[in-house]
């Protein structure tokens, strides 16, 4: 970690920490990450090659990060610990809400043709802020009663430009980790683009792509609980790294 990456952190950390004391929510002396298992309920997500569909691995994997960071002394909260349905806002809402640390949101992917493998993780932008900052922001703007409105935009603004460097090294640690379990040819690297918008979130956040579910042999090895707990570990590996330096 840079020197000036590592200065950014703590003033994500201690934005983020300002934004509880407005709040009056007691900040937790341990970290906590809310983890989203991608899908739920009527949205199953992308269909497996060995029949396990999107939505069953991602709440698989998320459970099985839980309990490892958990023996780490890392709390975590899933989004959805059932089949159900929520929107993205939900989501969203549910990680302001307790002031998490992280969002991780797992997924796998698919692709058309059924020949693409390897795993990727975005990084979670508030993009669309700089689209058309006024619509989005009166909409999303994180509820702060202590301070007034125009201190507030600009206190959302800070906090998501410091936030997505921590991100970006989230992210960078993820694709390392997942290297290491799933092997050098599969790394896709990290990502970002105008689909992967997470707006309102007031912490770093990453969207994880673990492989292929559709893929004849990739998704074959996705089904089977080796590979999963590989890769749970793998992402509770990068977790922790990034919570404490
Ligand atoms: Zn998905």
């Amino acid at each position: 970690m840079s020197h000036g990456i590592l200065h950014l952190v703590s003033l994500c950390r201690a934005l983020v920490a300002l934004a509880l004391v407005t709040s009056a929510v007691p900040a937790s002396a341990r970290p906590l990450v809310v983890l989203d298992p991608g899908h739920g309920g009527s949205n199953a997500g992308a269909a497996g090659a060995a029949g396990i569909v999107e939505k069953q691995l991602t709440l698989i994997l998320a459970r099985a990060v839980r309990e490892d960071l958990a023996a780490r002394g890392i709390d975590v909260v899933l989004t959805r610990d059932r089949d159900t349905t929520l929107t993205l806002r939900q989501r969203v809402a549910a990680a302001n809400r307790r002031g998490a640390d992280l969002f991780i949101s797992i997924h796998a992917n698919a692709s058309p043709e059924r020949v693409q493998r390897g795993f990727e993780t975005f990084v979670l932008t508030a993009a669309g802020v700089d689209v058309d900052g006024r619509a989005l922001r009166s909409e999303t703007g994180t509820p702060r009663p202590a301070l007034d409105e125009a201190t507030a935009l600009i206190l959302d603004d800070v906090e998501r430009g410091a936030c997505q460097w921590e991100a970006a090294e989230l992210a960078a640690a993820v694709q390392r980790e997942l290297r290491g379990v799933r092997g050098e040819a599969g790394d896709r690297g990290v990502r970002q683009d105008a689909h992967h918008v997470l707006l309102g979130a007031t912490m770093p956040a990453v969207l994880i792509e673990v492989g292929f579910i559709d893929h004849p042999i990739e998704g074959q090895e996705l089904a089977r609980p080796e590979t999963q707990s590989a890769l749970a570990a793998a992402l509770s590996r990068a977790i922790a790294s990034q919570l404490t330096p």
